[in-house]
């Protein structure tokens, strides 16, 4: 068994502005407490170069990319811009993007591989509906969403995975520990069927409501690498505790 290093990720979403990088103070200095535990944040585009020149040691991330190098794509932005405006990691294929038909699984697999090329940390979420869970479906879905969004690995870029079930993204229900063991468990093997041994050290993030009162018992969980965390990434007050639950796991 390969030791994975706990990752803890904030998506601002389309929140935050110039006063909100003051959060990022008390961040870095838990996350400089937690020497076990990686932490990251993603903010807006607009503030990746302000938020990665205040890092202080924690990774800045973007919530999305295009996957072509250049051209005519109102209103996108490619890899390299990211990589050039400091950030590190990128999340790609939130729900909130692929809703609507907006990207499908090889839209999210070329935005992964072009993440990767420019030696990007790549977060490739996958996760089910509420009625595909009902149905019983979640995990042959899950896994058939993951397997066509997969880029090839290529250099010494980092693919990541994030599990978050849509039912549980800013609704306030969390999966159970035992519902995300099952399916981290079903991504593990299906990362290790697809990449062999190098599929056992890609962290597989947990994504969906985590708090300071559950990311402990979620983090417990074997094949949970860490989370992808939305509203309580916002402050420090909210984050940091999560961050400290992930040194203790
Ligand atoms: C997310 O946006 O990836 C997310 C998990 O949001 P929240 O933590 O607010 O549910």
């Amino acid at each position: 068994m390969h030791l994975r290093r706990k990752l803890v990720v904030g998506n601002w979403k389309m929140n935050g502005s110039r006063a909100a990088l003051a959060e990022l103070g008390p961040i870095a200095e838990a996350a400089r407490a937690a020497p076990g535990v990686d932490v990251a944040i993603c903010p807006p585009f607009t503030l990746i170069t302000l938020a990665a020149a205040r890092a202080g040691g924690i990774l800045i991330g973007a919530q999305d990319v295009h996957e072509a190098e250049s051209g005519a794509y109102t209103g996108a932005v490619s890899a390299a811009m990211l990589k050039e405006a400091g950030a590190r990691l990128v999340i790609a294929g939130h729900s909130e993007c692929r809703a609507r038909g907006r990207e499908t699984d090889e839209t999210v697999r070329a935005k992964a591989a072009a993440l990767l090329a420019h030696g990007l940390k790549a977060i490739v979420c996958v996760g089910e509906s509420e009625e595909e869970r009902s149905a019983g479906d979640h995990v042959v879905r899950v896994v058939a969403q993951l397997l066509g969004s997969l880029p090839e690995l290529s250099g010494e870029a980092e693919l990541i995975v994030a599990y978050e079930p849509i039912w549980a993204i800013g609704t306030g229900r969390t999966a159970t520990p035992a519902d995300a063991g099952e399916m981290h468990n079903a991504i593990r093997k299906a990362l290790s069927g697809r990449f062999g041994d190098a599929g056992s050290r890609i962290r597989i993030l947990y994504g969906g409501s985590v708090n300071a009162g559950n990311a402990a018992s979620l983090f417990a969980v074997p094949d949970v690498d860490g989370g992808l965390v939305g509203g309580a990434s916002l402050t420090a007050a909210q984050f940091v505790p999560i961050i400290e639950a992930a040194a203790l796991s």
